[in-house]
């Protein structure tokens, strides 16, 4: 059953690919940043291709920035001071909104201008759609190698979703 919950605003390849100028059009002043697949690759504490680079140039524009991520408080930790994003939130058990609403609170931004960014639809998307952020969706790098059973269930019916999410896009 498609559940439009689930469904980004949205699309980029990579977060590199998003703007000052698209954040603008999108209605969003602000930057909520999932880290694993968006901002580094899973597991590891390696930083996706210009991914490093993208959010000086958005910190150097004024875009107001934070990390909302399920990962543990260490590894989050890491991935924030290797970026220098001073806010960030840790367990954030998205798809519940909790994190998300902090994050806003710090940024001093109201939720409904600000974009959340993820490559999950079932914690990302869902957590930005519920909140009231701007769901904006990245496409993973690679396909996730920990914890191969618990993505194969987050990420089933993405495919159908995004396929969706094309075709509405098309019909526009
Ligand atoms: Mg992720």
């Amino acid at each position: 059953m498609l559940d439009n919950r689930y469904m980004p605003k949205y699309r980029f390849k990579s977060v590199c690919s998003i703007t000052p100028a698209d954040l603008k059009a999108m209605g969003a002043e602000g930057l909520l940043l999932d880290i694993d697949n968006t901002l580094i690759y899973d597991e590891t504490l390696t930083p996706l291709p210009g991914t490093v680079e993208w959010v000086k140039k958005m910190q150097s524009a004024n875009i107001p920035l934070a990390i909302v991520s399920n990962a543990i408080p260490l590894r989050v930790w890491a991935v924030a001071k290797k970026f220098g994003i001073k806010n960030y939130i840790y367990s954030a058990k998205k798809p519940r909104v909790d994190g998300l609403m902090k994050a806003a609170e710090m940024l001093q931004k109201p939720i409904d201008r600000l974009a959340m960014v993820g490559d999950q639809l079932k914690t990302d998307m869902l957590a930005a759609n519920l909140a009231g952020a701007v769901a904006v969706f990245t496409d993973r790098a690679r396909d996730e190698k920990l914890f191969k059973f618990y993505f194969k269930k987050a990420r089933d019916g993405e495919k159908e979703l995004l396929e969706e999410f094309e075709r509405r896009k098309r019909e526009k």
